[in-house]
């Protein structure tokens, strides 16, 4: 064992017991907006709702050092403890919620057979796909707890919310769920276009090189958060900052340029403009420049 798995090996052990979950939940819901809350001993022991003193001290005490400590006025949270209560929120075992598919009119008909595109949550993810071929266009992780299962509209709102920060943040680098490291690559696989309803065949794969957390799709949406693109999207009406990624309000087309080295060139076509600006492998936009179109 390498001092890294020791050193998750003793967090899972300190974290796998109730009164000492409790303790760190106790003390993560007493926080609020004047930060995160500092309780006495005797409050602490009666938020966590455990009457005997002994067992109380014995827990408590193991939290101290990493996950809680001991302050005037009594005991907080450490940056350590923040993140194991913000784990404890968002993976808080919840009952099975399910969507059944309703009629997703934001995207175009399905481009392998014309049928209809509906939406519909399960396991825990937000799905689009084609009613009548089974055609998956979205697929993507939303938590139960952002949205009211009795109404579809606030599962849009939830995926949109949760697919820009995704988007933007491993687009700037950073894992929105473990805070790693993200590289980029241009991919050109051949044949991509006929198997799913993808657009596009120049294909951009971003991974977290910490905890392998990925997201996959064409070039021409994964780089709409670079300053440029989305200031000029943003011009013509769409936003990628706040608009439902999949309500694009533009034209666009992609080329390959070269493929050794690998050099892709996007176009964002609206109101008489085109964006066109140079990506390399590494998805790096090399170059944009923004002329009229002529009619
Ligand atoms: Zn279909
Ligand atoms: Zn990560």
């Amino acid at each position: 064992m390498d001092d890294d798995e020791e050193a998750s090996r003793r967090t899972f052990e300190l974290l796998a017991n109730e009164t000492r979950l409790g303790i760190i939940s106790t003390l993560g819901e007493a926080s609020g907006e004047g930060g995160y809350a500092t309780l006495a001993f005797s409050d602490l022991q009666a938020a966590t709702g455990v009457e005997d003193n002994g067992h109380f001290n014995y827990h408590l005490t193991k939290l101290v050092g990493e996950f809680i400590e001991e302050r005037e006025g009594g005991y907080a949270l450490t940056l350590a403890g923040i993140r194991a209560y913000q784990a404890i929120v968002a993976y808080r075992v919840t009952p099975e919620v399910e969507i059944e598919p309703f009629e997703f009119p934001h995207k175009e008909s399905c481009v392998q057979c014309g049928g209809t595109i509906v939406a519909r949550y399960t396991d825990g993810r937000f799905i689009t796909e084609c009613e009548e071929c089974g055609t998956e266009e979205l697929n993507y992780p939303v938590s139960v707890a952002d949205f009211d299962p009795n109404d579809p509209e606030s599962l849009l709102d939830a995926a949109t919310r949760r697919m820009i920060r995704d988007e933007s943040s491993m687009y700037n680098g950073v894992c929105p769920y473990c805070a790693g490291r993200v590289v980029w690559t241009v991919e050109l696989p051949e044949g991509h276009w006929e198997e799913s309803n993808l657009r596009g065949d120049a294909m951009a794969h971003g991974a977290c090189t910490r905890c392998a957390w990925f997201l996959y799709g064409n070039v021409v949406g994964k780089i709409r958060h670079h300053p440029a693109i989305s200031d000029f999207l943003s011009r013509h009406g769409y936003d990628p900052w706040t608009d439902p990624p999949w309500e694009e309000q533009y034209d666009f087309d992609h080329q390959v340029l070269d493929d050794d080295p690998v050099r892709v060139e996007v176009s964002y076509l609206a109101d008489g403009e085109c964006l066109e600006v140079t990506v390399d492998s590494d998805l790096v936009v090399l170059n944009y420049d923004i002329r009229l179109i002529e009619e």
